[in-house]
C-alpha cells in the first residue's frame, strides 16, 4: 500500500447526491479495495484502486476555515472513499474533521464498511442530526471476503449497527450494489439480521457499470464464481429489488430504492 500525505485546498465540496449538501472525503483512494467501487470512475483516477491512499493531512484546518463561512447543510462523509479505512486509526483525519463539524453542529451522514466508526461515538452522539450507514451486500462473509477484502466482516458491521442504534443514532443499511447471483443467496438471513440490528431503514441499489467496471466484474466472476457466468439485465435487478422490498416488509423494515 502506497501512502502519501498531501495537502488539500478544499474540504467541503458541493454534493448532488440525494439528501446531501456537501461531501467530505478525508482520503483519496481506499484500502478496502471493493471490486465494484465506482470512486475511481467518478474521480477519473488512473492509479490501481486499493493500492494507494493519499492522506489529506491539512483537511481539519481547511474545514475549520470553511465552516466559518459556509451555510449550514448536511455533510455526507465518505462519498468517494471510506473515511474509516484502516489508516484512519493512525491519522485520525476523520475524527478531527468531526470535531470541527461538531463545533458548528452541521448535520452529518456517515457511510462506511468499517466498525472503526464506533471509536468516534463520543463525538457522533453529540451532533443534533446524525446518521450512520453501513454497506452490507451479503449475509455470507465468505462471499464478502472475495469482493470487499479489507473491510470489516459482515458480523462486525451488524454488531456496529446494533450498537449505534442502542446509542440512539439513526442508522441505515445499504444493500448496494446488488451483487449479481451473490446478494440473492441467504437474502432472508440478511434482512432478518438487519431487523435484529434495528436499522432505521434499508437502501437498495443495482450494480452500475461505470467506466472500466464491466471488464473488472467479468474478471472477478470468472476467477471466483465461474459457475455464475450468466447474463444480467435490468429485469434481474428489478426482481431482486422486489424480493428485498417484500422481505423488508415481512421483517418490519422500511426500504428505499435508488433505481
Ligand atoms: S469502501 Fe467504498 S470507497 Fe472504499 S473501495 Fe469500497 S466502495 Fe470504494
Amino acid at each position: 500500500m502506497l501512502v502519501r500525505e498531501i495537502s488539500c485546498k478544499t474540504a467541503l465540496s458541493p454534493s448532488h447526491l440525494p439528501g446531501y449538501d456537501y461531501a467530505l472525503n478525508p482520503y483519496r483512494g481506499c484500502a478496502h479495495a471493493c471490486v465494484y467501487c465506482y470512486a475511481p470512475a467518478v474521480l477519473r483516477e488512473r492509479r490501481e484502486w486499493g493500492s494507494f491512499v493519499d492522506v489529506k493531512i491539512n483537511m481539519p484546518l481547511v474545514l475549520a476555515n470553511e465552516l466559518r463561512k459556509k451555510k449550514r447543510g448536511v455533510v455526507g462523509i465518505s462519498t468517494v472513499t471510506d473515511a474509516y479505512q484502516p489508516i484512519e486509526r493512525k491519522h485520525e483525519i476523520t475524527r478531527r474533521c468531526l470535531e470541527q463539524l461538531l463545533k458548528h453542529d452541521f448535520p452529518i451522514c456517515i457511510q462506511t464498511k468499517s466498525s472503526l466508526v464506533l471509536r468516534d461515538l463520543d463525538l457522533i452522539e453529540r451532533f443534533s442530526q446524525k446518521e450512520v450507514g453501513f454497506t452490507i451486500t451479503t449475509a455470507t462473509d465468505e462471499d464478502r471476503r472475495k469482493y470487499e477484502p479489507y473491510s470489516s466482516p459482515t458480523e462486525e458491521r451488524l454488531a456496529a449497527l446494533a450498537e449505534l442504534a442502542a446509542r440512539g443514532i439513526k442508522t441505515w443499511a445499504f444493500i448496494g450494489p446488488i451483487m449479481p447471483f451473490i446478494t440473492e443467496k441467504n437474502l432472508e438471513d440478511l434482512i432478518e439480521e438487519l431487523s435484529k440490528a434495528r436499522v432505521g431503514y434499508v437502501l437498495v441499489d443495482k450494480l452500475r457499470m461505470k467506466l472500466g467496471l464491466w471488464e473488472k466484474m467479468k474478471n472477478f466472476y470468472s476467477a471466483h464464481y465461474p459457475e455464475l457466468q450468466q447474463s444480467i439485465n435490468e429485469g434481474y435487478f428489478q426482481e431482486i429489488k422486489n424480493k428485498i422490498i417484500a422481505l423488508c416488509e415481512k421483517h418490519g423494515l422500511r426500504c428505499e430504492s435508488l433505481f
